[in-house]
This record gives structure tokens, C-alpha cells and sequence, in this order.
């Protein structure tokens, strides 16, 4: 991997001194130690980000398919040949255990760019209708405000269906977790796009974020992050009518039918639950299921937790590794006292504390039961290893319980019967449904409900956030 320099931004296809000299300290989350400081952008840099994006637009909207195509194809192979540094860095900054960050973390990413690539043509085609001829065309400057939970991943989905769209943009990576920002961009630097399509500002999000969603040069903010921010973003982008897209929280549910194989089902809904710590937006954090095999369920749950064993996520062992903050365990901490004192038990979890390591950000995982369905615990976006396991008596209790949340992101369904389970995924009201042990499909539309969001990203309907419609109407 190549060295980064952290002391400046990316700005029209070079590296330059930001106009703000406020700093942002990067820690590892493992160790508590600062690995590394970045600069705090301010309205001023916003402005120099997005007019060189704007200068850029002319020439990449032009660009064709095959043109935009060959972009996502070079990154994809810089992607593959950095893999390894990239996932170092991603753990350091964020806590993601090694393994998980090989396999996920920068593996994703690549099969984001694989959905695009396979979905430009179709994403770009005009159509008839009628004697009309519509078409599609680059809405402009992107904004892309991304998290620290996926922070390549996240900022690869905003940057590959925006370039696919004809889009030029201006990321800013989260404060907690930019060093893969830098990483990425030093990638896309060494692909040859020209000045000005891709640029890079680093800052808070109350205020580089802030400037980046309010700013006129901008057509279209695409954030991933809290509802919180997000509400935020909306409001602030609606003072000018740019669009948004917005991937929230998410309370999702393994729904584990009377008929599923117990076992595997309760198997992998821990794993989605606790897999990054828990926190992953789409993470199943409630169990659901049928009330005459909860005791059964629970045994194998508490199996499986036993596996999660707090540790240095630079291991290649280790499968939990700590929170990405301080902050995100004050807040997990805080989730699971309001647990206890709700009246829910905890079944497995969180052990003996001098198991946590020392140092680090660590919360051990813990599983839940007796839990209400009007209680935070089951209602409330935790972000951390936690899991709700509740009980249903028949199909319908299960579908009106899963659906039973503000949010409506993901859903997984288990059934020995396919179009039981796939009955039962048509009544959830989320934007994913797994059937049994399906595999995630990055060219498949991936967004929410309600509170989950507005828009989907990845494939073909991901381009198409970054795209604007027209109708020429063709004389007879
Ligand atoms: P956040 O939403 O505050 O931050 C996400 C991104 O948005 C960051 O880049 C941040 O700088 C930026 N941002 C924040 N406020 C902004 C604003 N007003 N205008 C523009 N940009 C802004 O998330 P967080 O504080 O890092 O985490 C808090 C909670 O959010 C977590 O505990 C979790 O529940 C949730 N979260 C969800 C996801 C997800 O993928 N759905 C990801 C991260 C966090």
C-alpha cells in the first residue's frame, strides 16, 4: 500500500493544502492509541470541492457507457490488487476483525463494482414510450456523506453508480474512519480519471457534512449514516430541492418459520446479529421465533454466542472485535442497562467482564429474551452485539411482529417450504427479504422502508439515483 498523505484533500485531480487548519485525530479503536490526523475541512474547502466537480461535469457527463464502463473496471482490479491494505486499514481505524474485513469489508466492494459494470448498459438505455423517447441523463454533482461501519464499501457504492450515471462528486468519509478514504483515493488517483470527477474532503459531519448537503452546486446528496443525520440532510438538501438518497438504521428480523431447520436458522441469525460487532445496518438484531421451540432456539444461540470471544481484531481468529468509538460504547452500554431494567433476561452474554481486553472499545455480546415488543430493546437501532430474541404462536403473529418497527431495511425468512417463506416475505414491509440461506446480491437493489431511507443503492437501480429522466416527444 502506498503512503497517504493525510495532510491534505483531493481537490481537481491533485493534492492540495485544505484552507482550514483545524485537525481530526484518527484512533484505533483496539488499542485507544491515535494512529493518525486528518484535516477538519471547512465551508471553504466544501466550496473548492464542489466547483472543481462542477468544472468536471461537462466532460464526464459526455462520456459513454464503454468510457464509464473501463472506470469501474480499473478501480475493480486496483481494488483486488490493494485488498490487503485496504482491510489493514479498515480494522485499524474501525475495529473490524482482519478476517471479516479481508472477506467483507474490501471483498464487497468488488462485487458492488461487478453489479454496476454488469448494469450500465441497462441502467443508461433510453426507451420508447408511446411516440415519446425517454431518456436518462447524469443529474450533475454528487455528494456522497458516508459512515464508519462499512467505510469502503459504502463510499465504493456512492462512487461507482455515481461515475456510472456520467456524475462527478465530492466524498466526505466519516471523521471516525477516513484513513480508507484516503486509501481509495489514492486508488481512483492512480486509474487516471480526469481533474475534477472524483475529489475528497475529510471533516465533521455537523459541519463539512453540513456545508457539502446545503450547497447550491450541488444535484444529489447520497448519505449512509444515522436517521438522526439524515434527517438533518433532507432538511438541509430540501432548501435547494436537491434529491437525496438516504440508507438508515435498521431493526431487522430472522424470521425462523414452525417448519425451518432450527438449528441453521438460529445459526445464522446470530451471525448477522453479531458479525462487525453488530454494527451493520442490515444486522438481523431480533430473532424471531415459534414459541414451542424457543427453548431450543436459545440453546443453539447460546452455542453460537459462545464462539464471539472479545479480541485483537488484527488476529485472524478473532470474530468480535471493539466498537468503532468510545461514543458507540457509551451508547451500546446505555441500550443494554435500559435492557435489564425493561424486565428482559439476558440468555448468553456479556460473560465475565475481565475477559474484555484491557484496552479498547470492547462490549462482549449478549442475547436477550422475555423481551417486549413496544420496548427499546426491540425497537430501538442498538448498533453493537446485541440480539432480541422474541416468540411467535403462528405465521401471522410472526409477520405483524416483524413488521411491528419504524424501520424496514432487511429480513431473513426460514421455511423447509420455499413459498411459505416466500408468502410470508411478501407481507414484511422491507426493502430485502433472504429467503433461508440465499447469498446477499450486490446488483440487487438494497435500501428501506419507513425510517430506513429514501432511494436504493447498488446495481442498476442504484445508477438510476444519480440519473434524471426525460421525455422527448417525437413528431408523428
Ligand atoms: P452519523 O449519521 O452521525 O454519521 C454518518 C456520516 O454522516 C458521517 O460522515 C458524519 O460526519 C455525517 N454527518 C453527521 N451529521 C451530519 C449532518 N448534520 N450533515 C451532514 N453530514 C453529517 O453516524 P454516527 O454518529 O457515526 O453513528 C451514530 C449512530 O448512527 C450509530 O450508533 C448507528 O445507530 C447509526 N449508524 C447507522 C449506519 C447505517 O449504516 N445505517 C451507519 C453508521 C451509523
Amino acid at each position: 500500500m502506498y503512503s497517504l498523505p493525510l495532510r491534505s484533500v483531493f481537490i481537481g485531480g491533485r493534492w492540495v493544502a485544505p484552507r482550514a487548519t483545524g485537525t481530526i485525530a484518527v484512533e484505533n479503536p483496539a488499542t485507544q492509541h491515535q494512529i493518525a490526523e486528518v484535516p477538519d475541512c471547512d465551508s471553504a474547502d466544501v466550496w473548492h470541492a464542489v466547483d472543481a466537480a462542477r468544472s468536471a461535469l461537462p466532460g464526464w457527463s459526455a462520456t459513454g457507457p464503454a468510457e464509464r464502463g473501463a472506470a469501474l473496471t480499473a478501480l475493480r482490479e486496483a481494488l483486488l490488487e490493494h485488498q490487503e491494505g485496504l482491510a489493514r486499514t479498515v480494522t485499524r481505524e474501525m475495529g473490524s476483525p482482519i478476517t471479516f474485513a479481508r472477506r467483507v469489508q474490501t471483498g464487497l466492494p468488488v462485487k458492488v463494482l461487478d453489479g454496476f459494470i454488469d448494469e450500465l448498459a441497462a441502467a443508461t438505455a433510453q426507451e420508447r414510450i408511446g411516440h415519446s423517447l425517454v431518456v436518462r441523463e447524469p443529474i450533475g454533482v454528487a455528494a456522497a456523506i458516508t459512515p464508519w461501519n462499512y467505510p469502503l464499501h459504502q463510499a465504493v457504492a456512492k462512487i461507482g453508480a455515481a461515475l456510472a450515471a456520467g456524475c462527478t462528486l465530492v466524498l466526505k468519509p466519516s471523521e471516525l474512519a477516513p484513513l480508507s478514504a484516503y486509501a481509495l483515493t489514492r486508488i481512483i488517483e492512480g486509474i487516471g480519471l480526469p481533474p475534477g470527477v472524483f475529489n475528497l474532503v475529510p471533516g465533521r459531519g455537523s459541519t463539512t457534512g453540513a456545508a457539502l448537503a446545503a450547497d447550491d452546486g450541488v444535484d444529489v446528496v447520497s448519505f449512509t449514516g444515522s436517521l438522526e443525520a439524515g434527517r438533518k440532510i433532507g432538511a438541509a438538501a430540501a432548501q435547494s430541492v436537491k434529491r437525496t438518497c438516504l440508507e438508515l438504521g435498521g431493526k431487522s428480523a430472522t424470521v425462523v418459520l414452525s417448519d425451518a431447520d432450527l438449528a441453521t436458522a438460529v445459526e445464522d441469525g446470530v451471525h448477522s446479529a453479531l458479525h462487525n460487532a453488530g454494527q451493520t445496518c442490515s444486522a438481523r438484531t431480533r430473532l424471531l421465533v415459534p414459541r414451542h421451540r424457543l427453548d431450543e432456539a436459545l440453546d443453539v444461540a447460546r452455542a453460537v454466542v459462545a464462539a464471539y470471544v472479545p479480541g485483537d481484531p488484527e488476529d485472524p481468529a478473532c470474530l468480535l472485535g471493539p466498537l468503532a468509538s468510545a461514543q458507540q460504547r457509551e451508547r451500546v452500554l446505555a441500550h443494554l442497562e435500559l435492557a435489564a431494567r425493561s424486565g428482559a433476561r439476558q440468555v448468553a452474554g456479556p460473560g465475565r467482564p475481565e475477559r474484555l481486553p484491557h484496552l479498547g472499545h470492547y462490549v462482549a455480546p449478549s442475547i436477550w429474551t422475555g423481551v417486549s415488543p413496544s420496548s427499546p430493546l426491540a425497537l430501538e437501532e442498538i448498533f453493537g452485539p446485541v440480539l432480541a430474541v422474541m416468540a411467535f404462536g403462528d405465521d401471522e403473529e410472526a409477520v405483524s411482529l416483524a413488521n411491528h418497527s419504524d424501520y424496514g431495511l432487511a429480513a431473513t425468512v426460514w421455511s423447509a417450504d420455499t413459498d411459505r417463506a416466500l408468502s410470508v416475505a411478501r407481507r414484511l414491509q422491507v426493502g430485502q427479504v433472504d429467503i433461508n440461506d440465499a447469498k446477499f446480491n450486490a446488483a440487487a437493489p438494497f435500501g428501506g422502508f419507513r425510517q430506513s431511507g429514501v432511494g436504493r443503492e447498488l446495481g442498476r437501480h442504484g445508477i438510476q439515483e444519480f440519473q434524471e429522466v426525460k421525455s422527448l416527444q417525437l413528431p408523428a
